[in-house]
């Protein structure tokens, strides 16, 4: 059997079940050398602001920052298409000698009057943060110059995580949010936060509350519009998805704007009926949103359900790792692979917080690997030590899944089709069912020939 070896400075960052009291380091910054799975600081700001779809997204800093930014995300738009399109200033060394404020304002001016976005983000780069760009002061300039907001995202890469990214987003986003009318928004209201329409996933959402008689104000940001946004502020009840992206804009509206929170998911049958029921609850003066909530929830669990049991049978029994952005996406897809009948031996997140881990202890069984900020070598190590069979995670776990021949499920930003709602629990376990059962697998490396696999790859053993 291959032997892994775990850096010593991570050992404190992974914790495997076994009955003892539980303890877990995170919230800190990568091990140097560790070769994290974890995105930086502005990879944590484009997440946030790119769906907003009739806004400019300048990338501050050499092309290579932008690359992962063009037209490969799945949050779709049913009106502009603006994002899906980056820009960058491409910075070089003359520009990193001499400074590259003015190349940004002749980017912003070339670009605002052939596009005419509503606002325009500009995403500070590690580079930038280094030569001391005032980012803010030019953006202050041209938005006076062309009269939209023009908005700096401090999101120098270097300066700290993810969730670092995260919030320079949400307080971009905040100085939007109170400069539109909301005369027309009604007492029955909400924005969504934190849901980014990956395949078409807000539009199912939306579709729900517009079902049960709760009017959406704002999406942010899938499918997100800039006006909506800026009227965000008349809605009575935020309702946050992707606690660690948008909590922090939730917690900023409450205080100024007196606008309480909750905390959902859309992933699974069981957490997507909970934070329908919540809204519901919240409005509970209007009973007639309460009966309509059940009906949905009633018809949507009649559709799928039988559908559900069929592909269970295939899956009943096998092993599943995952390893995402957010913790709490890992609680909803640990409920929703049980539904499936299926083990998670390995839940993992990028972004993670003690009181996050120790509920993902709580719910996992004995044995279970749970890991903060995990490298590659961990989870290939994990992978083949659990004898796992799917791997659940995105674009940079894909390889690792193939490279060991296992069935794969992204549920991260570049896939094409929704995992959220009912409609998605569905879709998430055709798609478990299809990659974890294939017949190709026999053809693969896995397990029996692992160290072979490992040595190829130029992995030591
Ligand atoms: S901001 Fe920094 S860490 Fe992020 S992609 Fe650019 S250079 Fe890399």
């Amino acid at each position: 059997m291959t032997k892994f070896t775990i850096l010593p400075e991570r050992q404190k960052q992974i914790h495997e079940k076994d009955g003892k009291s539980f303890a877990i380091s995170c919230d800190r910054h990568s091990v140097a050398g560790s070769v994290s799975q974890r995105a930086c600081v502005f990879c944590g700001s484009r997440v946030v602001l790119y769906p907003i779809a009739d806004a400019l997204h300048l990338v501050h800093g050499p092309i290579g920052c932008a690359a992962y930014t063009w037209d490969i995300r799945g949050a779709l738009s049913c009106g502009p298409q603006l994002h899906r399109l980056s820009f960058s200033t491409d910075l070089s060394e003359t520009d990193v000698i001499y400074g590259g404020e003015k190349k940004l304002r002749r980017a912003l001016e070339e670009l605002i009057p052939r596009y005419r976005p509503k606002a325009a983000f500009v995403y500070a780069t590690c580079i930038v943060g280094l030569i001391g760009d005032d980012v803010a002061a030019v953006c202050r300039q041209v938005s006076h110059t062309t009269g939209i907001p023009v908005l700096p995202v401090h999101s120098e890469g270097f300066k700290g995580t993810k969730k670092d990214g995260y919030r320079a987003a949400c307080d971009a986003m905040f100085k939007l949010i109170g400069t539109g009318s909301v005369d027309a928004v009604g007492p029955h209201s909400i924005n969504i936060l934190g849901e980014f329409n990956i395949g078409g996933e807000a539009w199912l959402i939306k579709d729900y509350y517009q079902r049960m008689g709760v009017e959406v104000v704002a999406v942010m940001t899938g499918d997100g519009r800039v006006d909506d946004i800026r009227r965000a502020h008349g809605a009575k009840l935020n309702v946050v998805q992707c606690s660690g992206s948008m909590t922090h804009l939730a917690e900023r509206m409450q205080t100024e704007y007196g606008i309480p929170f909750i905390r959902v998911s859309y992933f699974g049958i069981e957490d997507v009926a909970r934070a329908l029921y919540d809204v519901a609850a919240h409005f509970k003066e209007k009973t007639t949103i309460m009966q309509k909530t059940r009906a949905l929830v009633k018809a949507e669990v009649e559709r799928i359900y039988p559908q559900l049991q069929v592909l269970r049978r295939d899956l009943a029994h096998k092993k599943a790792a995952l390893y995402v952005g957010g913790a709490f996406k890992a609680f909803s897809l640990i409920k929703a692979l049980k539904q499936l009948g299926m083990q998670t031996v390995l839940a993992g997140s990028q972004t993670g917080n003690a009181d996050d881990y120790a509920l993902l202890a709580k719910m996992c069984d004995p044995g279970t690997v749970i890991v903060d900020d995990a490298n590659p070598m961990e989870l290939a190590k994990y992978i083949v030590e659990k004898q796992v069979d799917l791997f659940i995670g995105g674009v940079k776990e894909r390889p690792i899944a193939y490279k060991f021949g296992i069935g794969f499920c992204d549920h991260n930003h570049e896939r094409k089709i929704p995992l959220a709602g009912f409609e998605g629990m569905l879709n998430f376990a055709r798609e478990v069912h299809a990659t974890a059962t294939s017949p190709v697998w026999q053809f693969t490396a896995h397990r029996k020939n692992c160290d072979n696999a490992l040595t190829k790859a130029g992995v030591p053993c």
